[in-house]
């Protein structure tokens, strides 16, 4: 196939990923960037270094990609001076192009970027008094349909690889001038809740918090979204903590699992509505994985505890989810499954050509109070970054979402033409 852009494979119920870790550049030098550090040394081996200093090289460049933020190989001092162009002719270590990068009145950031081949995405960087937290993209655009949500709108052009994925966190890094600070991470075997008995501190550092709650489904990137979360997890890595790091799912239940088991990250999960019928709607995938057996998954998220609760989030759709009933259901269900959870209420976002209204302040309180009475944390988020069309839901570029049909007329005929050709 000559377009390696398209990622789905029409016909498929589910969004078949394809495995394509690295994105082909025009020049033919591979990006090490998002390149687990064993497969680097595979990679310069098959360069023709030896083993051994394909190896340790490998570990030297890892440590100046992920410690000191650096994209040229002449600024790595500890390699020999002849090394140095040797690896710039075969290799590059990319950042995602920035299009356009825009600041709103309250703070918060966003950027547009783009892939080697052209495709563009968003990410998001939020500040707040004590913490700073980058929204991450997953995929450009999406395969699921939920009604409130402007990405939503678009088609899934493709998965992120693991390079563009935390590429945005290095990104976020050159752009706050963190490079280099200390660990991040909490020493290994240490479940100590409290951050200052560990001895680990934010380190006056800008960006303190990742959410994978920027544009497309991180579950339906598994492989990719955990190859990069893993970089920044990794204390030889980014060494950020998996506490602070949170994954939102709208639903994929078959992975959830995985997500604990391999990740051990904050699960956050797009609830929305508290029965099948306004679920069934407004969040779509819900028709394939309902209610039960979500929040089955939830009550068996490894991990998942009273000091590290599920947080489901709620946007709050004026007449459609929002009714004092609706909060009563919600705190019985998580009553029901015996949920370790907290609630996020986010107010709606709108977004040009958006059906829904955002409830009014008075039944967001309501409701909110009501969560807050059975014990369950329920705060209302503050809408960050509108005016730049950076809040949630608001994430979109420019791919056009097409229908079932029209994707599979269009893959018919281009196995037509490959069957001519
Ligand atoms: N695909 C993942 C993560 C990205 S969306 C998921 O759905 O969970 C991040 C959060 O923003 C989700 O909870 C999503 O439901 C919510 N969201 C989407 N559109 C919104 C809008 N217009 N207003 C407020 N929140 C929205
Ligand atoms: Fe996709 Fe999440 Fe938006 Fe739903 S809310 S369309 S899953 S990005």
């Amino acid at each position: 196939m000559s377009d390696t852009s398209l990622m789905q494979i029409p016909g498929q119920v589910d969004p078949v990923t394809v495995p394509r870790a690295i994105t082909p550049r025009e020049d033919g030098r591979i990006d090490l960037i998002g390149v687990p550090r064993a497969q680097i040394a595979e990679i310069f081996a098959e360069a023709s270094l030896d083993p051994k200093q394909a190896k340790l090289r490998a570990k030297q460049i890892y440590h100046w990609l992920y410690h000191r933020g650096v994209t040229d190989f002449e600024q790595m001092t500890d390699l020999g001076k002849a090394m140095r162009p040797w690896l710039a002719e075969r290799f590059v270590l990319g950042r995602p192009e920035i299009v356009e990068a825009q600041i709103s009145n309250d703070g918060t950031r966003k950027w547009l970027l783009k892939t080697t081949d052209g495709h563009e995405y968003e990410m998001v960087f939020i500040p707040d008094a004590t913490r700073g937290t980058l929204c991450v993209s997953s995929q450009i655009g999406c395969t699921l349909n939920c009604t409130f949500c402007h990405t939503g709108t678009m088609r899934l052009v493709r998965n992120l690889t693991p390079g563009e994925i935390v590429g945005q966190v290095m990104l976020a890094r050159d752009a706050l001038g963190e490079w280099p600070k200390g660990r991040m991470d909490v020493p290994e075997g240490d479940d100590t809740e409290d951050e200052n008995e560990t001895g680990y501190t934010a380190d006056g550092r800008l960006l303190t918090n990742i959410v994978m709650m920027g544009m497309g489904e991180p579950l339906y990137n598994f492989d990719n979204v955990r190859d990069a979360l893993k970089l920044v997890m990794d204390g030889e890595g980014l060494a950020l903590s998996k506490r602070r790091i949170t994954l939102s799912t709208s639903g994929v239940v078959p992975l959830m699992q995985r997500c604990g088991e391999e990740l051990g990250v904050n699960l956050a999960v797009s609830l929305h509505a508290t029965n099948k019928v306004v679920r069934d709607e407004i969040v779509p995938i819900n028709r394939k994985y309902g209610l039960h057996e979500l929040l089955n998954a939830c009550g068996e998220y490894p991990g998942a505890s009273n000091s590290r609760r599920i947080t489901f989030e709620y946007v709050m759709l004026k007449d459609k989810n929002d009714s004092d009933e609706d909060a009563h259901e919600l705190v019985r269900l998580i009553e029901q499954y015996g949920l370790p959870a907290k609630v996020n209420l986010i107010p709606f976002n709108p977004w040009p050509g958006s059906v829904y209204e955002c409830s009014t302040p008075e039944r967001i309180k309501s409701f909110s109070g009501i969560v807050f009475d059975a014990g369950i944390s329920a705060p209302i988020r503050t809408p960050r970054g509108r005016d730049i069309d950076a809040a949630c839901g608001q994430l979109k570029t420019s791919a056009e979402k097409k229908s079932r049909a029209q994707l599979d007329r269009e893959a018919a005929a281009e196995a037509e033409a490959a069957a001519e050709a």
